[in-house]
């Protein structure tokens, strides 16, 4: 079900998702930051379970909630913008009682929007960006059921994420080591790849 319930049970399996990748995400983040990214989400998301047994009436509501919860205890650049993007999608429900196929892609559209307004990141600055590009526009390209819509936008992240591989960083920390940022994937795009393709698991 895709009613507030149905969202608090997804938002379980992102929080044992981010819990299962941590270190992947902390290996991926050494090679081209800081190291912290996997901890960062980690302590967000057990933050944000703590909170689940109070998620409000509405799919909005409890996204909100996850929203103010990441950006206070993620920090670092992923905490505004994971932040923001939850913060943008919860708004664009409104006070919609349960989710839709078409809602879904308002969110994620919303989501995006929301991210690019505070990064200022472009597709191809290897960021985050370019997992949730792609995620949005096949998304709207897919028709079907929430979870049909949700796989095939965690698809399109994965590979969006594949192709941040090759790519020179123009945002984040990664931009400091210019050419050197080549090869490795980048942390935040693989994240948004994980969290969409949890959100589309639990819907299905
Ligand atoms: P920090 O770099 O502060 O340690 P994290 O390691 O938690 O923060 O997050 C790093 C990720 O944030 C990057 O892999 C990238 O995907 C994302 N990111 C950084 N800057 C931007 C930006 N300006 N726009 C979009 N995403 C960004
Ligand atoms: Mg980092
Ligand atoms: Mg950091």
């Amino acid at each position: 079900s895709c009613t507030v319930d149905g969202v608090v049970s997804a938002l379980r399996s992102v929080v044992a998702v981010v819990d299962e990748h941590r270190d992947e995400l902390v290996t991926l983040d050494r090679e081209i930051g800081d190291g912290d990214h996997g901890e960062n989400l980690k302590r967000g998301f057990t933050a944000v379970l703590s909170k689940l047994d109070n998620p409000g009436e509405t799919p909005a509501a409890v996204l909100k909630l996850v929203a103010s919860t990441l950006i206070s205890t993620v920090g670092g650049a992923a905490g505004p913008l994971y932040g923001t993007a939850f913060l943008r999608a919860s708004s664009a429900l409104g006070q919609t009682p349960e989710l839709t196929p078409e809602s879904i892609v308002v969110a994620l559209q919303a989501a995006l929007d929301g991210v690019v307004a505070r990064g200022k990141a472009a597709v191809g600055d290897k960021t985050m960006v370019d997992a949730l590009t792609p995620a949005v526009e096949a998304a709207q390209a897919a028709s079907g059921s929430v979870a049909e819509v949700l796989s095939a936008a965690a698809d399109a992240a994965d590979q969006g994420s594949r192709d941040t591989i090759p790519l020179v960083a123009r945002k984040g920390r990664a931009s400091y080591l210019g050419e050197r940022s080549a090869g490795h994937m980048d942390p935040g795009a693989r994240s948004t790849a994980l969290l969409l393709r949890a959100f589309a698991d639990a819907a299905s």
